[in-house]
């Protein structure tokens, strides 16, 4: 099992809590005595220098999707809301954490409720084993936020956890930085390691305004095609990265696309087009950030995509590193 994608996966971080995975990730690259800084709104931005080379910036953001405790009833029993897109289907029966380590189950008011078309985020609760609201406060308050407890594990050559979205796009760019340090790169780098991506790419929005950079490629999941009776989506794990034509958000442009695609048939890694009806990533936020940014982005695959058990393929993870890498490198 690769030890930095469980220690990425495992660290807490909800939307605008991303202190822990910034910790991560500062150590992980700390050897490499690069220059970071990081933003007002807590955007992680690594610079690799190259004078007189065109700006490109890569961004894959640290938060994931979570709950926030909404109210407290007198037997302890708690509500919640959604941080970020939050399907009730996918809620129910999984356990929760808290950044203090406490655990609470999702459960459903009453079996008639459980079914797909009547299952609705207010019909769940989360039981943190407390036998009152008093007991309970002692553990949480209102306002606290709570994240999928999913263990991360290899299933052959795939990964299962929580958060793969988008700590897959972290370390892929972790992985990133570290393949082109010290060589002669063909743009001046900005790594950024965004927050709030989950309920509206804000991060990057702001992120991409401190940078200004000439080109921009966000590194994040896509949905997927490829289990029994699932929608139409012509994405497979295992078939190579996802160069994204369009989402829900953004057309990627063009000159940006092209560039990914040449670079993925000139080093012969294998990659799959992406055209996904709902959902986007901060590339749309950074496309059309100052007077504009030329912005594409590469998808991995991502099964079960925001629920506690996400799976990636590590060979798609693997042609994403090598397709960025190559972009940077002659
Ligand atoms: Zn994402």
């Amino acid at each position: 099992m690769n030890e930095l994608i469980r220690t990425l996966t495992q660290t807490w971080g909800p939307t605008s809590y991303e202190q822990g995975i910034k910790d991560v990730i500062t150590r992980e690259l700390d050897g490499l005595q690069l220059e970071y800084r990081v933003d007002a709104l807590g955007n992680l931005i690594y610079c690799l220098p190259a004078p007189g080379k065109p700006k490109l910036l890569l961004s894959a953001h640290m938060d994931q999707i979570g709950i926030i405790i909404t109210h407290i009833d007198k037997d302890g029993f708690l509500r919640f809301g959604a941080v970020g897109g939050l399907d009730p289907y996918k809620v129910l029966g999984q356990r929760f954490v808290f950044a203090n380590g406490t655990i609470g189950v999702a459960a459903v008011e009453s079996k008639e409720h459980a079914t797909l078309e009547h299952l609705t985020l207010d019909k769940l609760f989360l039981d943190i084993g407390a036998a009152s609201r008093d007991e309970a406060l002692q553990r949480v308050a209102i306002g606290d936020f709570a994240v999928y407890s999913g263990e991360c594990t290899q299933i052959g050559n795939r990964v299962t956890s929580a958060a793969l979205d988008d700590r897959i796009g972290c370390y892929v760019l972790i992985e990133t930085v570290k393949a082109v340090t010290g060589k002669e790169l063909n743009y001046e780098l900005y790594g950024m390691f965004s927050v709030q991506e989950e309920i509206g790419i804000k991060g990057a929005k702001v992120g991409a305004w401190g940078v200004q950079p000439d080109l921009a490629i966000a590194l994040d999941v896509t949905a997927w095609g490829d289990t029994p009776e699932s929608y139409v989506l012509d994405i497979s794990l295992g078939k190579g990265p996802a160069i994204k034509v369009k989402d829900a958000g953004m057309v990627a442009t063009p000159v940006v696309r092209d560039l990914l695609i040449e670079t993925a048939r000139h080093r012969g890694i294998p990659f799959q087009l992406e055209v996904l009806q709902a959902g986007t990533t901060d590339a749309a936020a950074i496309q059309i950030n100052g007077s504009g940014v030329p912005t594409g982005a590469i998808s991995i695959p991502d099964r079960y995509v925001h629920s506690s058990s996400e799976m990636v393929d590590l060979g798609d993870v693997e042609g994403c590193i090598s397709l960025v890498t190559s972009v940077l490198l002659k």
